[in-house]
């Protein structure tokens, strides 16, 4: 019975130091560098991204950096994630696509605002691990795919925005039709050096604004074909 009630209140421990952990990371990493958006702050405060890195790395999950999942790639750092989710506008009733689920953590932030989230991940075993642990946290709203998001997600497409998380050396054509007219996309775009670009898809064609420097994993596949 003591073992029990010590196995207890070390379990409520925990998840109170995460909740902890994940109040003053929202605190000092977004709202003291400017993100003040009530959505976005709601969004990063609800989910447990201790639940989508290692075992190993769960003490630091709420550290002001990016952390391995394996397979050569990360889960991006707190402070990015909610950075390119202010910045497509996105809102209830929306769909948005995203390239890059890797542990699946951005695709529950964008699914805490959005209606519905379209995610393609290029690795069968990141796919998987991340479809199977989104459903086991209760995330019915979004869809994972396995697959080269180079060419989008045509059967949902047009997309109110899009969030690409791995980074071409040049911004996908297939993307830009599958976004509607009005419709944002945050890409990191480059090789060595990359930025942050915000697209808007307009009737003429698109605007692109640069943001900041940024450093993602390469996009594989056909983006890396066509240099
Ligand atoms: N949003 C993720 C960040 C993952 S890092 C998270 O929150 O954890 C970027 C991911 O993009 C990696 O998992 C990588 O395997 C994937 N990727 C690289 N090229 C891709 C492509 N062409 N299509 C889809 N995913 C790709």
């Amino acid at each position: 019975m003591a073992n029990i009630l010590a196995l207890i209140i070390f379990m409520l421990g925990g998840t109170n130091n995460y909740a902890l952990s994940r109040e003053r990371m929202v605190e000092e990493q977004i709202v003291k560098r400017g993100i003040t958006d009530e959505k976005v702050i709601d969004a990063m405060g609800k989910v447990p991204r201790e639940e989508f890195v290692p075992d190993n790395y769960k003490p630091y999950a709420y550290i002001d950096s990016p952390l391995p999942i394996g397979y050569e790639q990360t889960i991006s750092q707190p402070f990015i994630v909610a950075l390119m989710t202010y910045l497509i506008d996105l809102e209830g009733g929306k769909k948005v696509l995203e390239i890059g689920t890797g542990s699946g953590y951005g695709a529950a932030v964008l699914a805490e605002i959005a209606e519905e989230v379209y995610t393609i991940e290029i690795l069968k075993p990141l796919a998987e691990t991340a479809e199977e642990r989104l459903t086991r946290l209760g995330y019915d709203n979004i869809k994972v795919r396995c697959g080269d998001g180079f060419f989008g997600w045509e059967d949902y497409a047009p997309y109110d925005a899009i969030v690409v998380t791995c980074a071409p050396g040049y911004i996908p054509r297939p993307l830009v039709d599958q976004l509607k007219i009005g419709g944002k996309m945050i890409i990191p775009v480059g090789e060595s050096f990359q930025e942050l670009l915000l697209v808007t898809k307009t009737e003429e064609g698109i605007k692109e604004e640069s943001i900041i420097p940024v450093r993602f994993v390469p996009m594989k596949g056909e983006a890396e074909k066509r240099k």
